[in-house]
């Protein structure tokens, strides 16, 4: 007696796929030649054709647990090459959108992000609570506010920096307790499919995927779209290095170093970490303007890079792809972030406070945008990637390009 096979298809998921961008679909007649030219696909089981065959038919279980999907970096290779315009590499943005949506916590911030019609909403909460905050930190004089003379100026003298930082710190908090509750549930769903053995551990698995995003070793075994790589090379590096010149700031701002550090010890940390804006002395000045300039040149990155992206984005023939609504979202408020932040210190540079503080008061609407909606947002691709990228180490599943060949299916 043959096996039965089951499959459960979910028209609803259909729909939403080809909302999202997977709306070609249909028009795959499963000729592989997707999956040939993608240097990226293992030779077993290899992508994007199985993926549009599960989409099409709505197996959506089979989708929400698929590994393969964070293998693809899109640089739609397949979608050119496709012989019907069936854009694949659309198809398997559109799946990487819903994984987001699906494993969101709460549920309705994954809706939230995914629809265009809730984005003002969801700039309206950061710039009321910023709101708020300028209101009652200042002292009410409106030249403080809008100064007309020009002159030498703080940006904590229009919003106070400490309830700024609690906010973020607050914020960051909850958003993370929530980041790892749908990370985890992730994480088991990839599970839920596993019938082979592990070849690494879980932290074998984890350096190994370090050391290839180090390298951008999966960008560069693509062998189309450089402007892609050297784009995602940008924003990559210029985020680590915001995050290091911010986490320098905050932590001196927050005394943590000069309390916990001897004087007598690690010198070279002492100087970026225990250098002081309010009490300048030779050593923390020019500390803090090494970590100021790291800062600068960091944004500068983001701001490229994010441009290149863009720009490839706009440029992509419409018959070879489509970007996504939250592709597009988190390219421009990441460029915004980076943009405005550089603006702000020209325009404090040149005392141009009248220019500065609305530029600073967006800059900080577009950083908590970035920063509280980061797991329901494309920003979330990050760790996503990461997880899928370690599942697919451990049980051995490498491009055609990396070397070994198991299958997990
Ligand atoms: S997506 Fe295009 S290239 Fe891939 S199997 Fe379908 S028709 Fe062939
Ligand atoms: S977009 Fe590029 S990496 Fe992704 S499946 Fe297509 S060819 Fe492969």
């Amino acid at each position: 007696m043959r096996d039965v096979i089951e499959i459960r298809s979910d028209i609803e998921f259909i729909k939403e796929i080809k909302e999202r961008g997977g709306e070609t679909l249909k028009k795959c007649y499963q000729c592989a030649t997707c999956s040939v030219v993608c240097d990226l696909s293992p030779v077993e089981n290899a992508f994007p054709r199985k993926e549009m065959i599960w989409a099409s038919w709505g197996m959506k279980d089979e989708l929400l647990s698929d590994p393969d999907i964070w293998l693809c970096h899109g640089c739609m290779e397949c979608s050119e090459k496709c012989p019907r315009g069936a854009r694949p590499a659309d198809l398997l943005a559109a799946i990487r959108d819903y994984v987001y949506k699906s494993f969101a916590v709460p549920k309705f911030m994954g809706k939230a992000l995914a629809s265009p019609k809730y984005l003002p909403l969801l700039f309206l909460l950061p710039i009321v609570l910023i709101s708020i905050l300028i209101l009652i930190t200042q002292d009410w004089n409106l030249n403080n506010l809008f100064p007309i003379k020009q002159g030498p100026f703080r940006y904590k003298e229009f919003i106070a920096h400490g309830p700024i930082e609690a906010l973020f710190i607050s914020g960051n908090i909850l958003i993370f307790a929530f980041t790892f509750w749908g990370y985890k549930k992730y994480w088991e769903n990839l599970k839920c499919k596993l019938n082979k053995p592990r070849v690494l551990t879980f932290w074998q698995a984890v350096w190994q995927v370090l050391v290839d995003l180090i390298l951008h070793r999966k960008f560069r075994s693509c062998s189309t779209n450089s402007a892609r790589f050297w784009g995602h090379l940008f924003i990559f590096y210029g985020f680590i290095g915001a995050m290091i010149s911010t986490g320098i700031v905050v932590i001196n701002l927050l005394g943590i170093f000069g309390k916990i550090l001897p004087e007598d010890m690690n010198i070279p940390i002492r100087m970026f970490a225990g250098f002081n804006i309010n009490n300048p002395d030779e050593l923390r000045e020019f500390a803090g303007l090494l970590t100021k300039l790291f800062g600068i040149f960091s944004g500068l990155l983001i701001v490229i890079g994010s441009l290149m992206c863009l720009i490839r984005r706009y440029r992509t023939n419409k018959q070879h792809g489509k970007s996504s609504y939250s592709d597009m979202l988190f390219l421009w408020v990441v460029w915004g972030v980076a943009f405005t932040g550089l603006l702000c210190v020209v325009f404090r540079l040149s005392h141009a406070a009248i220019l500065g503080y609305p530029t600073y008061f967006i800059h900080l609407i577009l950083v908590y945008f970035l920063l509280w909606y980061m797991p329901y947002s494309k920003f979330a691709h990050m760790v996503y990637r990461f997880l899928g990228l370690i599942f697919l180490k451990m049980y051995g599943r490498e491009n055609k390009t990396l070397g070994r060949f198991y299958s997990i299916n």
